[in-house]
């Protein structure tokens, strides 16, 4: 069975995209069988697998809206070694339509279960919002991956996932756990990046992943030749930081069998205290 995460942080353009497309890369590369879904109308993470988002006959639209089963919605990424259930911004559509439906949280989840068995990993890649489209991922999944860049807000808002990945877990979802905290975007020569980090690893120990992702130019060069880095320019750093993180990932997960019993509510997560520069030290 596979195990289900979602890539999620209701922050803007702080590498959910990137972190999902790279893991999905990243795991089919040693060896494990991925499917990577697009839950953003943006449908960024379907381009950036190199898959045309505006010819997608079926994508997750449909499934969400039971026109489509996730076996007939899904296409291969080639060269990219996973599965892509895409989207595009007929998405933002389902949104609307779903609100007068039932079970509207669980489409998803009830669509994943006839192919659970065929994948050891189901990733997702949420929009920047913690909306009915996030909530379909949160309450299919596993558990959440967040991605933050270590900078003096990055906690901010961190509280509002929480909150809603406790409320989820209380409601809809007994299995969901936060899996852990990813840095991302890192330059180890900002100082200030180097403290929240060292803060975040002392306040939420093994709940931040060891593996950090580099800031690298090829990471944001990647997606305009519709690859993954990990695919792209696999020597480059911030690839080899990603294929580094999925063997992480594999090593540490229990088997999903495991992880299908009830997880224990997640523990509140208060932002450390990152103690403010005092200007005079300039
Ligand atoms: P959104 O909230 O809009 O969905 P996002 O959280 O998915 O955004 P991305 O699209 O993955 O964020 O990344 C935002 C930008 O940062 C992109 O231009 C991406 O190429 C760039 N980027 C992400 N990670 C890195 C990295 N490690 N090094 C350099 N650039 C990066
Ligand atoms: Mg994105």
């Amino acid at each position: 069975m596979a195990k289900i995460f979602c890539v999620a942080n209701q922050k803007g353009g702080v590498g959910k995209t990137t972190t999902t497309v790279n893991l999905a890369a990243g795991l089919a590369k040693v060896g494990q069988r991925v499917l990577m879904i697009d839950m953003d109308p943006q449908g960024n993470a379907t381009m950036g697998s190199g898959i045309d988002k505006r010819e997608l006959e079926t994508t997750v639209y449909d499934v969400l809206l039971e026109s489509a089963s996730v076996a007939e919605a899904r296409v291969r990424a080639e060269k990219c070694g996973y599965d892509v259930l895409g989207a595009n911004r007929e998405l933002a559509g389902a949104e609307v339509e779903m609100v007068a439906l039932d079970r509207r949280e669980k489409r998803l989840r009830t669509a994943l279960a006839a192919v659970g068995a065929e994948y050891d990993f189901i990733l997702i890649d949420c929009p920047p919002s913690l909306s009915l489209l996030t909530l379909n991922g949160l309450c299919s999944a596993h558990g959440v991956i967040v991605p933050m860049q270590c900078e003096y807000f990055a906690l901010e808002g961190l509280t509002d996932l929480v909150n809603t990945i406790k409320q989820v877990h209380a409601n809809l979802n007994k299995n969901l756990q936060i899996i852990g905290l990813l840095r991302i975007m890192f330059d180890p020569r900002i100082t200030l990046q180097q403290q929240v980090s060292e803060q975040l690893k002392a306040h939420f120990g093994d709940k931040v992943f060891d593996t950090v992702i580099p800031r690298n130019v090829r990471l944001a060069e990647a997606p305009s030749y519709g690859l993954p880095g990990v695919i792209f320019d696999p020597a480059a750093r911030g690839s080899q930081a990603f294929v580094a993180f999925a063997e992480e990932l594999v090593q540490k997960m229990p088997p999903a069998s495991a992880m299908a019993g009830a997880a224990p509510a997640p523990a509140p997560i208060e932002p450390p205290p990152v103690a403010m520069q005092d200007p005079s030290s300039l």
